[in-house]
């Protein structure tokens, strides 16, 4: 018999029960284009319905009988092919993290239809800067149009995108100074090869020591062919994002491509623009508002060679390039790099699985390390290299901590300190910016007392119990249940409450207080829409407004030169969170609050009101001391068996059926408890424990090797494969991000 060509594919459907790879004939007439990795369209059942896949496998060799075999109807042009690496990378994620195999595909291949080509707009000065000079100092202009011709002093050609985004252009303003023909707006349709913006035109700077060791280093280690994990721990300002673009050019001199990471929000005009000015359009930028086309594009590119970088969010891990040399991940302890998803991957260790199938460096920066990748760091798995210098010069903002317990005592009861309120009246007469922020997670209500400062935390897990409708307290990692008290158990006052203000109230009561102070509110509510987020930004910039109120969108990544004052409203709303990652986060959501405050050339303060001013997380950002932290921090995680001193699994069982749920997951742990004897930790409700009527459960394991969790979960996966009705219902999240 002759010898067959047959392909093993993953069919594009996302049930337990079909996830396995069915074999293929490949016709003859398809041999040329059927590869590994090759999107192909197959009769698929009974009916012989066409379904989209994808080929894993290429083998002669088959235990299917022959007659038995369907062939590959047709490869469909418009489909980009995954490469074997993206398919191992696939597997590993779905090995690591528990999904389907076309889920962790489909992940890997966020883009799979070639839609129109798409239309760039570039922006064109058509002015001297003479003339725009004399315009802007002849007269008192807007402020949106003055950002956009200041920009346009320093670069004569600017993609659009880049302003909309980052300098929160509106459309009006474009239309203003086209008509005044200050600018054009070029369109040009996006073809192979086409120049995007002028040409690379910035120089290298001359680094510090402390810098240059860094880039000497990284260079030395890949010349001798050597590929770590590398973490720079600089504060903003240290120079890091100068060594990242120094190592890029080092790489993509080789002919190798990087990957830069840098989380959405955190991407500022000023580092976009600097990457252009250096990189020119060999850059490319992907974010979370580009069409699939333009997605596409950026693929095409990579694949093609058009582009040797490219800067985006979480999903740029998976640009294509064929030679990939380093992975840079800016502000590595943000927690929008763990995909919410399944599979619910974690964009830094996937990377470093990544440059590991490539060949590749993976440099890790943040002012504030995860504890995770710090912990890494000092067991030498990752290569730590410190910044401890500012060099731009502007000074750190000067940090007061208000003492809510205190201020209560003595008889304010506002939601505003005495030298919140005092700094802000005098900012108002300035006629400065003041940034008010309440972080809002925990708002499901952690307890604590107004008047001691005593938080209600479960005996067994030391998380904060969380108060329900019914007025139990309730833990959400064990299920241990108590009675709200009546009085502090620690001091017998009766101010032991629910936190309750969210940023609607303190933006009525900061209104009443300052009637002639304009205000605007910017959180989940007044930003549904997507230029609402732009449009609030914008208004705050222009100064229509002399507070912003708002959540965390308010610290990160935006340059407010005018805002010299940010008062933190209760800094324990985040550290009581019912989550063991609670004080990191809080750690560092008041360190970024804190560089918030005097961005220009004023200085700046910051006011942190808290019910605790003794907790770890608050003394230590106040004392901006990071060392300090970790290692209390780590202390605790050592002792609790968090991570990363041990690895974390939870399973989310979720179900119309509250009984059904209920049942599933106690008889899912107990399954795990006697095969593998080991402690499981619930289940119990999540802390969310039901969304549009779908009761949710949560269990915990802990393990110290990764590998043993690995194996509960497929022990897992293999029991629910029997179980039809819940497939797609239960959730496995590897070292949790969030609390459930
Ligand atoms: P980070 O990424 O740590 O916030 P940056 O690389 O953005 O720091 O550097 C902060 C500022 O200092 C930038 O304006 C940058 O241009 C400047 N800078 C960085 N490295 C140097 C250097 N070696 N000499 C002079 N200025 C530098
Ligand atoms: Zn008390
Ligand atoms: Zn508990």
């Amino acid at each position: 018999m002759a010898e067959l060509s047959l392909a093993k594919v993953i069919i594009n459907i996302s049930h337990e029960s079909v996830d396995r790879p069915f074999t293929y004939i490949i016709p003859e007439s398809l041999k040329e284009r059927v590869n590994l990795g090759s999107a192909v369209s197959v009769p698929f059942g009974a009916g012989n319905t066409l379904k989209k896949g994808y080929v894993v496998e290429l083998t002669d060799h088959t235990d299917v009988a022959p007659e038995k075999l369907k062939e590959i109807a047709d490869v469909p042009d418009k489909d980009i092919s995954l490469s074997d690496k993206r398919i191992a990378l696939a597997a590993w994620m779905k090995r690591n993290y528990g999904s389907t195999m076309i889920a962790a595909l489909k992940t890997v291949i966020p883009v799979k239809e070639k839609v129109k080509e798409s239309v760039k707009k570039t922006v064109v000065r058509k002015k001297t800067p003479e003339e725009i000079e004399a315009y802007i100092t002849g007269n008192k202009r807007n402020a949106a149009q003055l950002r956009l011709l200041n920009a346009l002093l320093d670069e004569e050609r600017i993609p659009k995108s880049i302003l909309d985004d980052k300098l929160h252009i509106l459309a009006s303003t474009y239309k203003k100074l086209e008509e005044l023909g200050f600018i054009d707006i070029e369109e040009e349709r996006i073809v192979r090869g086409a120049v995007s913006m002028n040409v690379a035109h910035d120089s290298h700077m001359k680094l510090s020591p402390a810098q240059q060791t860094i880039v000497d280093e990284v260079r030395d280690d890949f010349d001798k062919n050597i590929h770590k994990t590398y973490l720079i721990h600089g504060i903003t300002g240290s120079g890091k994002t100068e060594v990242y673009m120094q190592i890029i050019d080092d790489v993509i001199g080789r002919g190798r491509q990087a990957i830069v990471l840098i989380p959405e929000i955190s991407l500022t005009y000023q580092t976009l623009m600097r990457f252009y000015k250096r990189f020119g359009d060999r850059v490319c930028v992907m974010n979370s508002t580009l069409s699939k086309g333009e997605k596409y594009d950026i693929y095409r590119q990579a694949i093609e060679g058009e582009v040797d970088i490219v800067i985006g969010p979480r999903s740029a891990l998976f640009t294509p390039f064929n030679n990939l040399g380093v992975i840079i991940i800016d502000e590595e302890h943000e927690g929008t790099y763990k995909s919410e998803t399944m599979p619910k991957y974690h964009a830094r260790e996937t990377a470093i699985e990544l440059a590991r199938m490539n060949n590749a460096s993976v440099i890790l920066g943040s002012a504030t390390p995860s504890i995770d990748s710090y912990y890494r760091a000092k067991i030498g798995e990752y290569k730590l290299f410190t910044l401890t210098e500012r060099l731009t010069g502007n000074q750190l903002p000067n940090v007061i901590v208000s003492d809510l317990r205190k201020e209560l005592r003595e008889g304010n009861r506002s939601i505003l300190s005495r030298d919140l309120q005092e700094l802000i009246e005098d900012r108002l007469n300035k006629n400065e910016q003041i940034m008010l922020f309440l972080n809002r997670r925990g708002m499901a209500g952690f307890v604590s007392c107004r008047a001691c400062g005593f938080v209600v935390k479960c005996p067994h897990c030391d998380v904060s119990l969380s108060l329900h409708r019914n007025g139990k307290l309730v833990c959400h990692y064990c299920g241990y249940t108590t009675d709200n008290y009546k009085n502090c158990p620690q001091c017998g006052s009766k101010y032991i409450l629910g936190f309750k203000a969210g940023t609607e109230q303190v933006e009525e009561i900061v209104q009443k207080m300052y009637p002639k102070a304009r205000t605007l509110r910017m959180d989940a509510d007044t930003t549904k829409k997507k230029e609402s987020y732009e449009e609030i930004l914008s208004r705050f910039l222009d100064h229509e407004a002399d507070i912003l109120i708002g959540t965390q969108m308010i610290v990160k990544g935006h340059d407010f030169k005018n805002v010299t004052l940010m008062g933190v409203l209760a800094a324990d709303m985040s550290l009581f969170a019912a989550d063991y990652r609670a004080p990191e986060k809080t750690f560092d959501l008041l360190t970024q609050a804190a560089g918030r405050a005097g961005r220009g050339d004023k200085p700046g303060d910051v006011v942190i009101q808290t019910y605790q001013p003794d907790h770890y997380a608050i003394s230590f950002s106040v004392d901006q001391d990071y060392e300090g932290f970790y290692e209390e921090e780590i202390g605790y995680r050592d002792l609790m068996d968090y991570p990363p001193a041990a690895h974390m699994l939870s399973v989310l069982v979720t179900g119309a059926d509250e009984k059904a749920c209920e049942a599933l997951a106690a008889n899912l742990a107990m399954g795990v408890r006697e095969h593998f004897k080991t402690l499981v930790i619930g289940p119990a409700p999540a802390s969310v424990s039901k969304i549009n009527d779908v009761y949710r459960q949560v269990f915990y394991l802990k393990h110290k090797s990764y590998d043993a969790l690995v194996e509960i979960k497929d022990f897992l996966e293999a029991a629910l494969s029997t179980r039809k009705q819940f497939k797609e219902s239960v959730f496995f999240d590897f070292d949790p991000q969030n609390g459930y």
